[in-house]
């Protein structure tokens, strides 16, 4: 049986891929060795009984006694804190979700390469931080990563029989997120419950912010610069309302591969499960009568700066990823918080990216993950100064 981990199984990605392995056999077809949560104890513990997992980590302390109280009597282990999610991690498993939100997600995921599993990596922000070294951690030690991002997967997918040598273009498409038709001189006052209202996918809070300010698009641009290999001027980005598309690859010959389908992340999840095999997933099927049309429009960069900000973090490369998601990490609690608006977001990190590059090795490359986790700390501190600075 296949030995399986999630990581952030009671966030939006963990519940469709708990989904998932259920419909496929649920503890029958597999053998779970550790699922981690954060604050959502009781529904972690439920899906731990649901699926009979070794051990179940809440990645908060205090959250302990709720957890045990929720897996009493049920044989699992339960745990608690930052250093029993790195031990959850240390468990070898065959196939791992890396599904925690943030930079938090990092560590764990960069642990579970050690022993050569297949990481599905949701975590997005693991290889804009650190992409080389968690490319290079995952060859030396025979690990496969397969991305679970919608649009890495269908690019993964559009490349499968493919030279990457061949490879002219990449085409991430976008939906432009809640606030795409605002007029431009309302954005800055946009609140939470309205940069909220995505159109189409329905994901985690964080992400959905940052689909309506594009700085989801902006990693994205990253993560497929340090995944594939490709040259940044190699990444488009179109805004395609219909989230029909989920990306496309451009060859040498003027071909384009393109992988269409219903705007549900368990087709990323499903394949990056059954790969290299494709198994029948319960997703909606395109009507393309119905449909009748897609379309698209090239980004605004004033409506998104963060596309922009992304172009630059490239150029710089180094330690400039993790700058950049630490910085849009802190504006983006701050949003959250309502301590500062929707436009502030980029503000807080153009104004820590400038205050980095005066003398922080902000171009350094990392050597190891120590080096990435300092300057994520220190890009913290400055963002934190930034929001000061505003209010
Ligand atoms: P959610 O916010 O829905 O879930 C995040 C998960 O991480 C939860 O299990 C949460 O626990 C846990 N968590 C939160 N903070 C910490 C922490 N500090 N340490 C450990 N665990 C923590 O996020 P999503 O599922 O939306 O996103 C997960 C990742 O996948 C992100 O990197 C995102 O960019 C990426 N992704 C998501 C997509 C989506 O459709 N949602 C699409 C493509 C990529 P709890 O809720 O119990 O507190
Ligand atoms: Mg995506």
């Amino acid at each position: 049986m296949r030995r399986i981990s999630i990581f952030g199984a009671t966030g939006s990605i963990g519940e469709s891929t708990f989904d998932l392995l259920m419909r496929q056999g649920g503890p029958a077809a597999f053998q779970t060795v550790a699922l981690t949560g954060g604050r959502n104890v009781v529904r972690l513990a439920e899906m731990a009984c649901a699926l009979r997992a070794e051990v179940a980590v809440t990645a908060h302390d205090d959250g302990l006694p709720a957890l045990r109280a929720a897996l009493a009597g049920s044989g699992i282990a339960a745990a608690a804190g930052r250093t029993a999610l790195l031990e959850a991690a240390d468990r070898p498993a065959d196939w791992i979700m890396s599904a925690i939100v943030g930079a938090a997600g990092l560590e764990p995921g960069f642990r579970a390469l050690r022993h050569g599993t297949t990481l599905a990596l949701a975590n997005k922000e693991s290889l804009v931080t650190a992409g080389p070294l968690l490319m290079a951690e995952a060859a030396r030690h025979g690990a496969r990563i397969l991305p679970v991002d919608s649009e890495h997967s269908a690019i993964f997918q559009a490349l499968v029989g493919e030279d990457l040598a061949a490879v002219e273009r990449i085409v991430l498409t976008a939906s432009g997120g809640a606030l795409r038709d605002w007029p431009l001189e309302r954005l800055a006052r946009a609140t939470l419950a309205e940069a909220l209202a995505h159109p189409n996918w329905s994901m985690g809070q964080r992400i959905t912010i940052d689909s309506a300010s594009m700085f989801n698009k902006a990693l994205e641009v990253i993560e497929t610069r340090e995944y594939f290999g490709v040259s940044p001027a190699q990444i488009e980005v179109i805004i395609h309302p219909e989230s029909i598309i989920h990306s496309m690859v451009g060859y040498r010959d003027g071909a384009i591969m393109a992988h269409l389908g219903a705007a549900d992340m368990r087709h990323a999840i499903g394949y990056a499960l059954n790969w290299p095999e494709r198994a029948d997933l319960p997703v909606a099927r395109l009507d393309f009568a119905a449909l009748g049309r897609l379309t698209f429009r090239a980004p605004d960069d004033a409506r998104y700066p963060a596309l922009r900000i992304a172009r630059e973090v490239m150029e710089v490369h180094g330690l400039a990823g993790a700058a950049f998601n630490a910085a849009k990490e802190i504006a983006l609690d701050h949003f959250i918080g309502g301590g500062i608006g929707f436009a502030d977001m980029a503000g807080v990190v153009e104004e820590t990216l400038a205050a980095l590059s005066r003398g922080n090795g902000l171009g350094n490359a990392p050597s190891c993950l120590e080096d990435v986790l300092a300057m994520d700390e220190c890009a913290r501190d400055c963002a934190g100064r930034a929001v000061q600075s505003l209010a």
